[in-house]
Protein backbone atom coordinates (compact mmCIF):
# COMPACT_ATOMS: atom_id res chain seq x y z
CA UNK A 1 0.00 0.00 0.00
CA UNK A 2 1.33 3.41 -0.83
CA UNK A 3 1.60 6.58 1.39
CA UNK A 4 -1.22 8.38 -0.97
CA UNK A 5 -3.57 5.29 -1.41
CA UNK A 6 -3.02 5.09 2.63
CA UNK A 7 -4.07 8.85 2.60
CA UNK A 8 -6.93 7.77 0.29
CA UNK A 9 -8.40 5.00 2.50
CA UNK A 10 -7.76 7.57 5.73
CA UNK A 11 -9.63 10.32 4.34
CA UNK A 12 -13.10 7.88 3.09
CA UNK A 13 -13.19 5.99 6.33
CA UNK A 14 -13.24 10.12 8.04
CA UNK A 15 -16.21 10.72 5.55
CA UNK A 16 -18.53 8.35 7.27
CA UNK A 17 -19.29 6.97 10.46
CA UNK A 18 -16.07 5.83 12.43
CA UNK A 19 -14.28 5.55 15.55
CA UNK A 20 -11.25 6.79 16.59
CA UNK A 21 -9.03 5.57 19.41
CA UNK A 22 -6.36 7.78 20.61
CA UNK A 23 -3.66 5.18 21.66
CA UNK A 24 -1.53 8.06 23.22
CA UNK A 25 -4.15 8.29 25.93
CA UNK A 26 -4.71 4.48 26.06
CA UNK A 27 -1.12 4.20 27.20
CA UNK A 28 -1.20 7.23 29.47
CA UNK A 29 -4.00 5.95 31.21
CA UNK A 30 -2.00 2.69 31.90
CA UNK A 31 1.05 4.34 33.14
CA UNK A 32 -1.55 5.98 35.51
CA UNK A 33 -2.91 3.12 36.54
CA UNK A 34 0.30 1.58 37.74
CA UNK A 35 0.75 4.10 39.16
CA UNK A 36 -1.81 3.36 41.75
CA UNK A 37 -1.03 -0.72 41.85
CA UNK A 38 1.08 -2.10 44.62
CA UNK A 39 4.62 -1.29 44.17
CA UNK A 40 6.15 -3.19 41.49
CA UNK A 41 3.41 -5.14 40.69
CA UNK A 42 3.00 -6.42 36.96
CA UNK A 43 0.29 -5.10 34.78
CA UNK A 44 -2.11 -7.06 33.11
CA UNK A 45 -4.12 -5.49 30.20
CA UNK A 46 -7.40 -6.38 29.41
CA UNK A 47 -8.58 -6.54 25.80
CA UNK A 48 -11.33 -9.21 25.94
CA UNK A 49 -14.32 -7.95 23.85
CA UNK A 50 -12.24 -6.12 21.43
CA UNK A 51 -11.03 -4.18 23.70
CA UNK A 52 -14.06 -2.94 25.24
CA UNK A 53 -15.04 -2.14 21.48
CA UNK A 54 -11.67 -0.51 20.97
CA UNK A 55 -10.20 -2.96 18.91
CA UNK A 56 -8.21 -5.38 20.05
CA UNK A 57 -5.16 -5.87 17.43
CA UNK A 58 -4.24 -2.44 17.86
CA UNK A 59 -4.69 -1.56 21.25
CA UNK A 60 -2.93 -5.16 22.04
CA UNK A 61 -0.05 -4.29 20.20
CA UNK A 62 -0.22 -0.90 21.71
CA UNK A 63 -0.15 -2.39 25.33
CA UNK A 64 2.14 -5.14 24.79
CA UNK A 65 4.63 -2.28 24.62
CA UNK A 66 4.22 -1.56 28.12
CA UNK A 67 2.48 -3.82 30.10
CA UNK A 68 3.56 -7.45 31.46
CA UNK A 69 0.17 -9.53 30.19
CA UNK A 70 -2.79 -8.93 28.14
CA UNK A 71 -6.11 -10.53 29.21
CA UNK A 72 -9.01 -12.11 27.24
CA UNK A 73 -12.15 -13.94 28.54
CA UNK A 74 -11.62 -16.49 25.01
CA UNK A 75 -8.60 -18.64 23.77
CA UNK A 76 -10.30 -17.58 20.47
CA UNK A 77 -9.26 -13.60 21.27
CA UNK A 78 -5.78 -14.91 22.18
CA UNK A 79 -5.05 -17.08 19.25
CA UNK A 80 -5.63 -13.49 17.17
CA UNK A 81 -3.60 -11.94 19.12
CA UNK A 82 -1.21 -14.55 18.23
CA UNK A 83 -1.36 -14.61 14.80
CA UNK A 84 -1.07 -10.70 15.00
CA UNK A 85 2.32 -11.86 16.68
CA UNK A 86 1.91 -10.61 19.56
CA UNK A 87 3.98 -12.26 21.69
CA UNK A 88 3.17 -10.93 25.53
CA UNK A 89 2.18 -13.61 27.69
CA UNK A 90 -1.69 -13.75 27.31
CA UNK A 91 -3.92 -14.76 29.98
CA UNK A 92 -7.57 -16.40 28.74
CA UNK A 93 -9.95 -15.50 32.10
CA UNK A 94 -12.37 -17.06 31.66
CA UNK A 95 -13.51 -20.90 30.99
CA UNK A 96 -11.43 -22.06 28.09
CA UNK A 97 -13.48 -24.41 25.56
CA UNK A 98 -12.02 -27.77 25.51
CA UNK A 99 -11.96 -27.89 21.95
CA UNK A 100 -9.40 -25.07 22.07
CA UNK A 101 -7.36 -26.60 24.54
CA UNK A 102 -4.27 -28.04 22.39
CA UNK A 103 -3.84 -25.14 20.45
CA UNK A 104 -4.46 -22.58 23.15
CA UNK A 105 -1.38 -24.72 24.27
CA UNK A 106 0.77 -24.71 21.19
CA UNK A 107 0.65 -21.10 20.93
CA UNK A 108 1.56 -20.52 24.29
CA UNK A 109 -1.54 -18.83 26.12
CA UNK A 110 -1.94 -18.75 29.44
CA UNK A 111 -4.72 -20.81 30.61
CA UNK A 112 -7.14 -20.26 33.33
CA UNK A 113 -8.62 -23.46 35.50
CA UNK A 114 -11.59 -22.59 37.87
CA UNK A 115 -13.67 -26.25 37.81
CA UNK A 116 -12.73 -29.74 38.46
CA UNK A 117 -13.82 -30.54 35.15
CA UNK A 118 -11.36 -27.96 33.59
CA UNK A 119 -8.44 -29.14 35.75
CA UNK A 120 -8.67 -32.67 34.32
CA UNK A 121 -9.24 -31.13 30.80
CA UNK A 122 -6.48 -29.65 31.22
CA UNK A 123 -4.47 -32.64 32.19
CA UNK A 124 -5.91 -34.73 29.45
CA UNK A 125 -5.37 -31.82 26.61
CA UNK A 126 -1.22 -31.22 28.03
CA UNK A 127 -0.93 -35.42 28.04
CA UNK A 128 -2.38 -35.82 24.83
CA UNK A 129 -0.49 -32.76 23.22
CA UNK A 130 3.24 -33.25 24.76
CA UNK A 131 2.82 -29.76 25.39
CA UNK A 132 3.85 -28.14 28.63
CA UNK A 133 0.92 -25.71 30.07
CA UNK A 134 1.39 -22.54 31.75
CA UNK A 135 -2.10 -22.06 34.55
CA UNK A 136 -3.28 -19.49 36.87
CA UNK A 137 -6.52 -21.10 39.09
CA UNK A 138 -9.08 -19.14 40.07
CA UNK A 139 -10.88 -18.78 43.13
CA UNK A 140 -14.46 -18.15 43.74
CA UNK A 141 -14.50 -15.83 46.86
CA UNK A 142 -17.67 -14.63 46.14
CA UNK A 143 -18.81 -13.94 42.87
CA UNK A 144 -20.19 -17.48 42.10
CA UNK A 145 -19.38 -17.42 38.13
CA UNK A 146 -15.99 -19.15 37.54
CA UNK A 147 -13.49 -20.65 39.89
CA UNK A 148 -12.79 -23.26 42.91
CA UNK A 149 -13.86 -22.45 46.23
CA UNK A 150 -12.40 -22.79 49.90
CA UNK A 151 -10.46 -26.06 50.64
CA UNK A 152 -11.10 -27.02 47.14
CA UNK A 153 -9.12 -24.34 45.73
CA UNK A 154 -6.19 -26.06 47.83
CA UNK A 155 -6.59 -29.71 46.35
CA UNK A 156 -6.71 -27.79 43.07
CA UNK A 157 -3.30 -26.35 43.19
CA UNK A 158 -2.04 -29.57 44.89
CA UNK A 159 -3.23 -31.42 41.79
CA UNK A 160 -1.75 -28.94 39.64
CA UNK A 161 1.41 -28.71 41.24
CA UNK A 162 2.46 -32.50 40.63
CA UNK A 163 1.74 -32.62 37.44
CA UNK A 164 5.59 -32.20 36.00
CA UNK A 165 4.53 -30.57 32.75
CA UNK A 166 2.01 -27.81 34.62
CA UNK A 167 3.62 -24.71 35.57
CA UNK A 168 1.11 -22.87 38.02
CA UNK A 169 1.72 -19.53 37.42
CA UNK A 170 -0.98 -18.03 39.16
CA UNK A 171 -3.63 -18.20 41.24
CA UNK A 172 -6.64 -15.37 41.43
CA UNK A 173 -9.53 -14.08 42.35
CA UNK A 174 -12.24 -11.47 40.69
CA UNK A 175 -13.78 -8.93 42.58
CA UNK A 176 -18.07 -8.45 42.87
CA UNK A 177 -18.41 -5.06 44.44
CA UNK A 178 -14.88 -2.92 44.37
CA UNK A 179 -16.98 -0.25 42.70
CA UNK A 180 -19.14 0.36 45.40
CA UNK A 181 -19.09 2.54 48.60
CA UNK A 182 -19.14 -0.42 50.58
CA UNK A 183 -16.51 -2.36 50.34
CA UNK A 184 -17.47 -5.01 53.45
CA UNK A 185 -18.42 -7.97 50.89
CA UNK A 186 -14.31 -6.57 48.93
CA UNK A 187 -12.88 -6.84 51.96
CA UNK A 188 -14.59 -10.26 52.88
CA UNK A 189 -13.60 -11.46 49.47
CA UNK A 190 -9.75 -10.77 50.14
CA UNK A 191 -10.03 -12.35 53.66
CA UNK A 192 -11.13 -16.02 51.69
CA UNK A 193 -8.06 -14.93 49.25
CA UNK A 194 -5.96 -14.90 51.72
CA UNK A 195 -6.91 -17.94 53.36
CA UNK A 196 -6.37 -20.00 50.39
CA UNK A 197 -3.11 -18.54 49.86
CA UNK A 198 -1.79 -19.52 53.44
CA UNK A 199 -3.86 -22.87 52.50
CA UNK A 200 -1.58 -23.27 49.29
CA UNK A 201 1.53 -21.75 50.88
CA UNK A 202 1.10 -24.95 53.80
CA UNK A 203 1.92 -27.47 50.81
CA UNK A 204 4.65 -25.46 49.82
CA UNK A 205 3.12 -24.25 46.83
CA UNK A 206 4.04 -20.78 45.82
CA UNK A 207 2.45 -19.52 42.45
CA UNK A 208 4.53 -16.21 40.97
CA UNK A 209 1.88 -13.94 40.31
CA UNK A 210 -1.09 -13.89 43.00
CA UNK A 211 -4.00 -11.53 41.67
CA UNK A 212 -7.15 -9.76 42.75
CA UNK A 213 -7.64 -6.46 41.90
CA UNK A 214 -9.46 -5.40 38.90
CA UNK A 215 -9.48 -1.55 37.65
CA UNK A 216 -12.08 -0.64 40.91
CA UNK A 217 -9.75 -2.74 42.97
CA UNK A 218 -6.94 -0.78 41.76
CA UNK A 219 -8.48 3.09 41.98
CA UNK A 220 -9.84 1.94 45.44
CA UNK A 221 -6.33 0.82 46.78
CA UNK A 222 -7.32 -2.88 47.97
CA UNK A 223 -4.94 -5.23 45.93
CA UNK A 224 -3.91 -7.20 49.28
CA UNK A 225 -0.62 -9.20 48.40
CA UNK A 226 -0.85 -9.07 44.78
CA UNK A 227 1.80 -8.37 42.75
CA UNK A 228 0.08 -8.34 39.20
CA UNK A 229 -3.54 -5.86 39.17
CA UNK A 230 -6.08 -6.95 35.79
CA UNK A 231 -7.53 -3.53 33.92
CA UNK A 232 -9.81 -2.91 31.72
CA UNK A 233 -12.15 -0.61 32.04
CA UNK A 234 -9.81 2.44 33.54
CA UNK A 235 -7.19 2.08 30.83
CA UNK A 236 -9.78 3.36 28.47
CA UNK A 237 -10.50 6.45 30.55
CA UNK A 238 -13.94 5.05 31.85
CA UNK A 239 -14.71 5.10 35.22
CA UNK A 240 -15.61 1.79 36.86
CA UNK A 241 -18.99 2.77 38.32
CA UNK A 242 -20.82 6.45 39.03
CA UNK A 243 -19.73 5.88 42.70
CA UNK A 244 -15.90 5.10 41.52
CA UNK A 245 -14.98 7.96 39.14
CA UNK A 246 -11.51 7.62 37.87
CA UNK A 247 -8.99 10.09 39.21
CA UNK A 248 -8.19 13.37 37.17
CA UNK A 249 -5.81 13.09 34.52
CA UNK A 250 -7.26 9.66 32.61
CA UNK A 251 -8.63 10.22 29.02
CA UNK A 252 -11.29 8.91 27.44
CA UNK A 253 -9.63 6.68 24.45
CA UNK A 254 -12.78 6.19 22.08
CA UNK A 255 -14.83 8.94 20.18
CA UNK A 256 -17.42 8.09 17.21
CA UNK A 257 -17.79 10.44 13.99
CA UNK A 258 -20.43 10.26 11.91
CA UNK A 259 -21.52 13.11 8.92
CA UNK A 260 -24.72 14.66 7.96
CA UNK A 261 -26.66 12.63 4.81
CA UNK A 262 -29.27 15.26 4.08
CA UNK A 263 -30.87 18.29 4.97
CA UNK A 264 -34.72 19.61 5.07
CA UNK A 265 -36.87 21.18 6.70
CA UNK A 266 -39.98 19.75 8.51
CA UNK A 267 -43.16 21.52 8.47
CA UNK A 268 -45.23 22.56 11.29
CA UNK A 269 -47.00 19.02 12.50
CA UNK A 270 -44.77 17.28 10.54
CA UNK A 271 -43.08 14.08 12.30
CA UNK A 272 -39.84 12.06 11.73
CA UNK A 273 -38.49 8.58 11.93
CA UNK A 274 -40.37 5.33 13.13
CA UNK A 275 -43.71 5.86 14.85
CA UNK A 276 -43.62 9.90 13.56
CA UNK A 277 -42.24 10.22 17.65
CA UNK A 278 -40.95 13.63 17.00
CA UNK A 279 -43.20 15.83 15.73
CA UNK A 280 -41.93 19.76 15.12
CA UNK A 281 -44.59 22.36 16.70
CA UNK A 282 -43.25 25.14 13.71
CA UNK A 283 -41.23 24.93 11.03
CA UNK A 284 -37.62 23.18 11.83
CA UNK A 285 -34.51 22.29 10.14
CA UNK A 286 -33.32 18.75 10.63
CA UNK A 287 -30.86 16.93 9.27
CA UNK A 288 -30.23 13.10 8.84
CA UNK A 289 -26.97 11.21 10.28
CA UNK A 290 -25.30 8.34 8.95
CA UNK A 291 -25.12 6.03 12.31
CA UNK A 292 -27.92 4.21 14.28
CA UNK A 293 -28.38 1.35 16.68
CA UNK A 294 -26.21 -1.07 14.48
CA UNK A 295 -23.24 1.29 14.67
CA UNK A 296 -23.77 0.57 18.44
CA UNK A 297 -26.07 3.17 19.10
CA UNK A 298 -28.61 2.33 21.97
CA UNK A 299 -32.10 3.13 20.75
CA UNK A 300 -32.79 4.63 24.28
CA UNK A 301 -31.09 7.84 22.88
CA UNK A 302 -34.25 8.40 20.79
CA UNK A 303 -35.48 11.73 21.37
CA UNK A 304 -33.69 12.50 24.04
CA UNK A 305 -29.36 12.33 23.06
CA UNK A 306 -27.70 14.30 21.01
CA UNK A 307 -24.43 15.22 19.17
CA UNK A 308 -22.23 17.77 18.04
CA UNK A 309 -22.16 19.30 14.78
CA UNK A 310 -20.53 22.90 13.96
CA UNK A 311 -19.49 22.88 17.93
CA UNK A 312 -23.37 23.42 18.26
CA UNK A 313 -25.66 20.67 20.39
CA UNK A 314 -27.84 18.89 17.71
CA UNK A 315 -31.06 16.70 19.77
CA UNK A 316 -31.73 13.85 18.30
CA UNK A 317 -35.22 14.08 16.63
CA UNK A 318 -37.45 11.16 16.75
CA UNK A 319 -36.20 7.55 17.14
CA UNK A 320 -32.76 5.79 16.55
CA UNK A 321 -33.03 3.79 12.90
CA UNK A 322 -30.56 0.79 12.70
CA UNK A 323 -28.57 3.19 10.07
CA UNK A 324 -29.56 6.43 9.95
CA UNK A 325 -30.75 9.07 12.84
CA UNK A 326 -32.07 12.28 12.59
CA UNK A 327 -31.33 15.89 14.40
CA UNK A 328 -32.06 19.15 14.96
CA UNK A 329 -30.00 20.90 12.40
CA UNK A 330 -27.57 23.27 14.06
CA UNK A 331 -27.22 26.36 12.23
CA UNK A 332 -25.25 26.44 9.01
CA UNK A 333 -25.11 22.98 8.95
CA UNK A 334 -24.55 21.12 5.39
CA UNK A 335 -24.19 17.73 4.14
CA UNK A 336 -20.95 16.09 4.49
CA UNK A 337 -20.29 17.95 7.83
CA UNK A 338 -19.06 15.70 10.57
CA UNK A 339 -20.48 15.01 13.78
CA UNK A 340 -19.24 13.96 16.51
CA UNK A 341 -21.48 11.31 18.74
CA UNK A 342 -19.55 10.48 21.93
CA UNK A 343 -16.28 11.52 22.93
CA UNK A 344 -14.51 12.82 25.88
CA UNK A 345 -17.08 15.70 26.03
CA UNK A 346 -14.62 18.31 25.60
CA UNK A 347 -16.51 20.12 22.53
CA UNK A 348 -20.24 19.34 24.75
CA UNK A 349 -20.61 15.77 23.10
CA UNK A 350 -22.35 12.83 24.95
CA UNK A 351 -19.43 10.83 27.00
CA UNK A 352 -19.92 6.88 27.20
CA UNK A 353 -21.38 7.52 30.71
CA UNK A 354 -23.81 9.93 29.94
CA UNK A 355 -25.12 7.79 26.99
CA UNK A 356 -25.10 4.63 29.37
CA UNK A 357 -27.29 6.58 31.84
CA UNK A 358 -29.96 7.49 29.37
CA UNK A 359 -29.64 3.66 28.23
CA UNK A 360 -29.63 2.28 31.42
CA UNK A 361 -26.95 0.38 31.78
CA UNK A 362 -23.16 0.76 31.87
CA UNK A 363 -20.27 2.42 30.07
CA UNK A 364 -18.67 -1.39 29.43
CA UNK A 365 -22.04 -2.35 27.33
CA UNK A 366 -22.19 0.85 25.54
CA UNK A 367 -18.49 0.72 24.51
CA UNK A 368 -18.58 -2.65 23.76
CA UNK A 369 -21.44 -1.94 21.46
CA UNK A 370 -19.58 -0.75 18.57
CA UNK A 371 -19.82 -3.16 15.80
CA UNK A 372 -17.68 -4.73 13.11
CA UNK A 373 -19.34 -2.40 10.82
CA UNK A 374 -17.82 0.87 11.94
CA UNK A 375 -13.90 1.07 10.81
CA UNK A 376 -11.69 2.42 13.54
CA UNK A 377 -9.04 4.94 13.36
CA UNK A 378 -5.59 4.37 15.61
CA UNK A 379 -4.33 7.92 16.43
CA UNK A 380 -0.71 9.06 18.38
CA UNK A 381 0.27 12.36 18.50
CA UNK A 382 -3.01 13.65 16.50
CA UNK A 383 -1.61 11.73 13.45
CA UNK A 384 -2.96 8.25 11.97
CA UNK A 385 -0.86 5.18 12.81
CA UNK A 386 -3.46 2.39 12.10
CA UNK A 387 -6.59 1.39 10.78
CA UNK A 388 -9.10 -1.42 11.30
CA UNK A 389 -11.96 -2.32 9.28
CA UNK A 390 -13.59 -5.46 10.85
CA UNK A 391 -16.82 -5.73 8.04
CA UNK A 392 -13.70 -5.65 5.00
CA UNK A 393 -11.57 -7.48 6.89
CA UNK A 394 -8.97 -4.54 6.52
CA UNK A 395 -6.00 -4.18 9.41
CA UNK A 396 -3.52 -1.73 8.53
CA UNK A 397 -0.44 -0.13 10.22
CA UNK A 398 0.60 3.24 8.83
CA UNK A 399 3.06 4.39 10.89
CA UNK A 400 4.90 1.92 12.95
CA UNK A 401 7.99 3.81 14.77
CA UNK A 402 5.64 6.44 16.13
CA UNK A 403 6.81 6.99 20.30
CA UNK A 404 3.48 7.45 22.04
CA UNK A 405 3.35 10.54 23.65
CA UNK A 406 5.04 11.15 27.41
C1 LIG B 1 -13.02 -8.34 32.59
C2 LIG B 1 -12.18 -8.73 33.72
C3 LIG B 1 -11.31 -7.82 34.31
C4 LIG B 1 -11.26 -6.35 33.95
O1 LIG B 1 -12.24 -5.66 34.70
P1 LIG B 1 -12.36 -4.07 34.67
O2 LIG B 1 -13.46 -3.77 35.59
O3 LIG B 1 -12.72 -3.72 33.25
O4 LIG B 1 -11.05 -3.52 35.06
C5 LIG B 1 -10.46 -8.28 35.31
N1 LIG B 1 -10.50 -9.56 35.71
C6 LIG B 1 -11.35 -10.47 35.18
C7 LIG B 1 -11.36 -11.86 35.69
C8 LIG B 1 -12.23 -10.08 34.18
O5 LIG B 1 -13.09 -10.97 33.67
Amino acid sequence: VTNSDTQEVIDRIRAGTHAVVDLDAYVANIRSLRALAPEGAAFMAVVKADAYGHGMLHCGKAAAEVVDFLGVARVDEALRLRRAEVSTPILVLGPANPERLAEALSNGITITVGTQEHLEQLVRAVESSGRRATVHLKVDTGMRRYGFIGRSAVDAAVALDGHPEIDLEGLYSHYSSADETDLTPTRDQLDSFNEVISGIRHHGIYPRFIHVANSAGIIAGIAGNSNLVRSGIATYGLSPSDELQLPVGFRPVLSMFTSITRCHQLGPGEGVSYGLSYKARASEDVAATGIGYADGLPRQLSNTGWFVVREQRASIRGRVCMDQTVIARPVGAQVGDRVRVFGAGQAGEMTLDAIASIAGTNNYEIATRVTARVPRLYVRRGQVVAWEHLLLGESHIVVDDIDCEE
